[in-house]
């Protein structure tokens, strides 16, 4: 990364009001290039998502960044992630937090983000293709869940396994439009919602993928 490179992908990181120093370390710290091939690592520090295998994406880094912010992960946390994707989004919470579970519907992502986390040392990461939506009850409870697919409604069995005073960030709404960034906390008095904003997501689909084959 050239220096202009890095003060533009923080710029666009704080723009978003993104303050914790915590969270811009860890998203100093971890290359984007690394999740990405091709063609798309020359793009990997501009604020934009990127296409990887699978038909999926990578998130935005603002985003990526605002909804680590919003997590509030401190290094006790144990975390579930839905949507492995590149395992960039993995990777910058295994820095925030003690344990990081993060699960995928294609088995062809979690290959490839296993390399990656094996090549980067980073031990903390458990990756897994399952279906997300019905949580991860082998290792529930968890201190903090988030979600990078858009989910219609925030999906139950992830609310049970979620422990009280515990976090949940998500993107809500129609699969294909745009949906709304909401943070759940669930307190004892009951589930408290924040709306964050809007946001464009790929749906969360339930089950896990077959092998993918690009449509022509
Ligand atoms: N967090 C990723 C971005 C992921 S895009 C990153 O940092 O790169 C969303 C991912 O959610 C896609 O890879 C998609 O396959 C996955 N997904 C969709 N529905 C799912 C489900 N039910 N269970 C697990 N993963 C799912």
């Amino acid at each position: 990364m050239t220096p202009e490179e890095k003060m533009q992908f923080l710029y666009a990181i704080r723009r978003r009001g993104i303050t914790d120093t915590r969270v811009l370390n860890a998203m100093e710290k971890v290359d984007r290039k690394d999740f990405l091939t091709g063609i798309f690592k020359e793009k990997a520090y501009e604020d934009i998502p990127l296409p990887i295998a699978c038909g999926q994406t990578i998130s935005q880094p603002s985003v990526v960044a605002q909804m680590t912010q919003s997590l509030e992960v401190t290094s006790r946390c144990k975390v579930l992630e839905i949507g492995t994707g590149s395992g960039y989004q993995a990777t910058i919470l295994s820095h925030l937090a003690r344990r990081v579970y993060t699960v995928e519907r294609h088995q062809d992502l979690i290959i490839k983000a296993q390399k990656i986390f094996d090549e980067l040392k980073l031990t903390n990461i458990t990756a897994m293709r399952s279906d997300g939506s019905r949580g991860l009850t082998a290792q529930a409870p968890f201190d903090r869940i988030l979600l990078t697919a858009a989910a219609e409604d925030p999906p139950s069995p992830l609310l049970d396994q979620l422990k009280l005073d515990g976090i949940m960030v998500l993107p809500v709404g129609q699969s294909d439009s745009v949906q709304t960034m909401i943070k759940i906390e669930k307190t004892e008095q009951g589930l408290k919602y924040h709306e964050m904003g809007e946001v464009r997501f790929v749906p969360l689909i339930e089950g896990v993928a077959d092998s993918y084959k690009r449509e022509l």
